[in-house]
């Protein structure tokens, strides 16, 4: 393979096969496509099966994160039911670590009660404790890593080879949301699946709702496979070739992002309103905790650069506070446990001149000095 950056720009070109010498691949928007006889197919039949659009885009996933199967569905949520839904039934246990997107606790909660799919949670530090959590029926681990929102990194190596040492037959998922592929590729330690919200880091603009699910073993992406022709949340063909385009740019995105991300965590820890920062030293997210001299509420209505919503991953910088937003479902002793408190702030770093968003932060959080 190529370097990634030349995967990333490079690897999905070329392939319309009508002899135009496009650059660009094409969009194929078709549902169906003619049968060349009785019992003949061109590899394309209807799709929710495959369509060469998200076929290539899937492809390029596969390869970008050392897969050899990729699923490209209709958001981050999407990919993490159609893992659940193909590897996990009635009876089975998982264990997840404990500081990780809201959404998901929502859906393992749901599993639980619904499916009687239980599971535990782990501090993503003490391996050894991971082990002694592990049960006979324990099918799956969960990890996150920078977790969100406090930014605690899991060895990802270490859990994968511990846990396959006494049970191979226990599945590693990642959620690489935030480091995407240019920072971390979980396949290669170790990890079986590999899941983005892809309307995040991959996407990258605000613009797709999209997810992702990859593995590099044929018998996973047998079941994945079928369980998504069964289930059918793919992603449209036009959502996945904005995000063929959108990962071109992936990699120089994502070294902006740390770049950028450096100079805000500097500059943040270093300001009399601020009491803490958290950030992993790399990737684009940071939190931090506000000083209970300072309102967040004023804070975030004073942001003139960086935008007060939800989503993380753009180009865009958006400020999210998690206990009122992506954590809001967690009960609050299990979020204060964590961490997340009510003046926890999350930042994803955008691609704006960093003079200006550490601007924005200063005249912000200066003007939100409670009386
Ligand atoms: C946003 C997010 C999800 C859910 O993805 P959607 O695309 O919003 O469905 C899952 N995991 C992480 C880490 C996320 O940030």
């Amino acid at each position: 393979m190529v370097k990634l950056a030349t995967q990333l720009v490079q690897g999905t070109n070329g392939t319309d096969d009508q002899n135009t010498g496009a650059v660009v691949p094409p969009l194929y928007l078709s549902t169906a496509f003619r049968h060349p006889g009785l019992g003949q197919s061109t590899g394309y039949d209807y799709s929710r099966l495959t369509t060469p659009t998200r076929a290539l885009l899937e492809k390029q996933l596969a390869t970008i994160e050392h897969g050899t199967h990729a699923f490209a569905v209709s958001s981050g949520m999407a990919a993490i039911d159609l893992v659940f839904s193909a590897f996990t039934k009635t009876g089975d246990h998982f264990i997840a670590s404990d500081d990780l997107y809201g959404g998901s606790f929502r859906y393992f909660d749901e599993r639980a009660e619904r499916y009687q799919i239980p599971y535990d949670t782990w501090d993503g530090v003490d391996v050894d404790a991971l082990l002694l959590a592990i049960q006979p029926n324990t099918r799956l681990i969960w990890l996150e890593t920078p977790s969100n929102p406090t930014m605690k990194v899991i060895d990802i190596e270490a859990v994968s080879s511990a846990v396959h040492a006494v049970r191979p037959d226990i599945l590693i998922a990642v959620d690489n949301t935030f480091l995407t592929p240019v920072y971390q590729q979980p396949l290669t330690l170790g990890a079986d699946v590999v899941v983005h919200s892809a309307t995040k880091y991959l996407g990258g603009h605000n613009d797709i709702l999209a997810g992702a699910v990859i593995v590099a073993d044929d018998d996973l992406g047998e079941s994945l496979s079928q369980q998504l022709t069964t289930t059918g949340q793919n992603l449209d063909p036009f959502d996945a070739w904005l995000l063929i385009r959108s990962l071109k740019t992936l990699n120089i995105r994502m070294h902006a992002h740390t770049a950028n991300a450096r100079i805000v965590a500097k500059h943040l820890e270093a300001l009399p309103g601020v009491d803490r920062v958290l950030y992993a030293g790399v990737g684009g997210m940071i939190s931090f905790y506000l000083n209970d001299a300072y309102s967040v509420d004023q804070f975030l209505q004073n942001l003139k650069v960086g935008s007060f919503a939800e989503s993380l991953g753009s180009v865009e910088t958006l400020i999210t506070i998690p206990a009122i937003q992506t954590h809001h479902d967690m009960p609050q002793a299990q979020r204060e446990a964590l961490g997340i408190f009510d003046n926890l702030i999350r930042v994803s770093v955008g691609l704006e001149d960093a003079q200006d968003i550490t601007d924005d932060f200063d005249q912000a959080i200066a003007g939100a000095k409670k009386e």
